[in-house]
């Protein structure tokens, strides 16, 4: 008995996409001749969640949003730039950063062992697949479902049933997925029909949507795992 599937996200679970993204992001300025500080860091995080907000919830397509992210921020600090070129770029150095969340690599190696893994993550497939080969991830898993490659994400039901459908002789009763965002990976398994796991290491306090488990590293991972 237990759970013999598991569905990973990636950002944030298990590779540290804030370090990426703040390298990413210091290249990126540097090169358009502005100041990578803290404030305009954090001017463009709270514009770039906006967007996704807003993608979660289907009112921008995701390549909208990836084709005016930069022109609209850029605006504000008097530079004209070409969206899609600027989108380009930034991805490019995004692709490099490919930091693992503490034993990430050494978790998912254990685990491999004994379950099935899956990889499930809104994003760019070309990002994503150079990240999970890079940090040593990719070989774990049967298979990647990035949302970009398939047309839908999380947390739409139309992504996990791609994913129940390709995941031969799956058992919803013993798939459960393991991801930090209560939006799209725990909103997400919950509209599938799947136990959830909450990658929770600040201790937040989930209000609406609960999740099956919380846990506060990945190495938590074992004992539920082991016990359902
Ligand atoms: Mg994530």
């Amino acid at each position: 008995m237990g759970y013999e599937t598991i569905l990973f996200d990636i950002d944030d679970t298990l590779l540290d996409f804030k370090a990426a993204e703040e390298q990413a992001l210091s290249w990126l300025f540097q090169d358009m001749g502005v100041e990578p500080s803290l404030s305009v860091k954090n001017n463009y995080k709270k514009m770039n969640q906006g967007f996704w907000r807003d993608h979660e919830a289907g009112l921008l397509s995701r390549q909208e949003l990836l084709d005016n992210r930069f022109r609209l921020f850029f605006e504000q600090y008097e530079r004209e730039v070409d969206g899609p070129r600027t989108e380009a770029r930034y991805r490019h150095y995004l692709n490099q950063g490919h930091q693992l969340i503490s034993n990430s690599l050494e978790v998912v190696e254990n685990l491999s062992q004994k379950k099935d893994l899956y990889v499930v993550t809104n994003g760019v497939s070309a990002t994503q697949h150079q990240r999970l080969k890079k940090s040593g991830l990719a070989p774990y898993f049967k298979k990647l479902f990035i949302s970009e490659e398939m047309g839908v994400h999380k947390p739409m039901k139309e992504f996990f049933d791609i994913v129940f459908a390709e995941i031969p002789q799956l058992d919803k009763e013993k798939t459960v997925i393991v991801g930090d965002s209560l939006t799209s990976d725990i909103k997400g398994g919950q509209t599938a029909g799947i136990d959830t796991i909450w990658m929770n290491p600040q201790g937040k306090e989930a209000m609406e949507i609960k999740p099956t488990f919380q846990i506060k590293k990945l190495t938590d991972l074992y004992q539920i795992l082991e016990e359902f």
